[in-house]
């Protein structure tokens, strides 16, 4: 039975899966390179948290009980008598290989692992975990406190017990799961990010400003974000990095990522998590850069 969960990488993803895993009941140990992301996670579970009690979406006790089921540890090590390790760190597949051929050794042989993963072959990632039958895609989506759905993707040599411990997890933090297949991008952001690449290359070639086009979509496509504003909330960098693993994964030039994301990217405005992407969030409301 799963009651004790790693997590790697505390940033938007990682803090909220800590969150949802938490309040669902399971103890948490959440890991970064980063001291300072993982206290300012600690703070943002918080924050999250006092606002769901303020909706009315949860007690004041679920809350104390929550928080005191989530610790912070030092690295991997300490992950290793977890009946599974979420990995969440960057969008990288360098990064995400290291930590998988790093963790393999460490975790306990019956120890389960899911990949947050965005766009990247399961079944490559798997291959260097150690346990590919042990091993799947586990696809949370941001905000995961507010967002409904979980994207479950086995790879190759993923087991009919990993996939039904994961599903179970799903419905027991009250999620809805849906499958997809080992394919770059898997569903939701196959769909998604290239529009949002779309979006980019229609603020690069001048048919609309960051507002005009945002606002296009917000009110021509009744969609609750405009795709800027979107991907400010995703982070820029991730969203490159999805449209360049479809681009390689894919081999097809319809998923070229458009040079002014790259820019972006290479100036370090990743969006709202560096507080200036296609908008600027230093002040009381967000300003567009362009
Ligand atoms: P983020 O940049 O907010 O956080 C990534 C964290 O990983 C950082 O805190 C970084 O310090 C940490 N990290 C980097 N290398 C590490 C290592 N070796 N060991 C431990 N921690 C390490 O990114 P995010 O938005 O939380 O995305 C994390 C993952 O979730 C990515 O794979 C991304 O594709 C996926 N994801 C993102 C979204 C989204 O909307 N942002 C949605 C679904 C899935």
């Amino acid at each position: 039975m799963i009651q004790n969960i790693g997590i790697i990488g505390a940033g938007q993803m990682g803090s909220g899966i800590a969150h949802v895993l938490a309040v669902g009941g399971y103890n948490v140990m959440l890991t970064d390179t980063s001291n300072a992301q993982m206290q300012k996670a600690m703070k943002v579970i918080e924050g999250n948290m006092s606002r769901q009690v303020g909706r009315g979406k949860l007690e004041e006790v679920e809350m104390a009980d929550s928080l005191s089921r989530i610790k912070t540890v030092a690295g991997l090590p300490e992950l290793a008598n977890a009946d599974l390790v979420i990995e969440a760190a960057s969008e990288d597949e360098e990064v995400k290989r290291q930590i998988l051929t790093d963790l393999g050794p460490i975790l306990k042989p019956e120890g389960l692992i899911a990949t947050n993963t965005s766009s990247i072959s399961i079944t490559r990632l798997a291959a260097v975990s150690g346990r590919p039958e042990k091993f799947m895609g586990m696809h949370f989506m941001n905000p995961v406190p507010m967002m409904e759905l979980v994207e479950l993707i086995r790879g190759i040599a993923t087991d009919a017990p990993t996939f039904e411990a994961m599903r179970e997890i799903v419905l027991k933090i009250g999620k809805v799961a849906t499958n997809a297949e080992d394919f770059p991008a898997f569903i939701v952001n196959r769909i998604l990010v290239p529009m949002i690449n779309e979006a980019v290359y229609t603020l690069y070639e001048g048919v609309g400003t960051v507002e005009g086009i945002d606002s296009a979509m917000r009110l021509g496509a009744n969609h609750r974000m405009g795709p800027l504003q979107l991907a400010d909330f995703i982070g820029l960098d991730t969203c490159l990095a999805i449209m360049q693993v479809l681009y390689e994964g894919l081999a097809d030039t319809k998923y070229r990522p458009c040079p002014l994301l790259v820019k972006y990217v290479e100036a370090g405005w990743l969006g709202r998590k560096t507080e200036r992407g296609f908008y600027d969030y230093q002040g009381d409301k967000p300003v567009p850069t362009r």
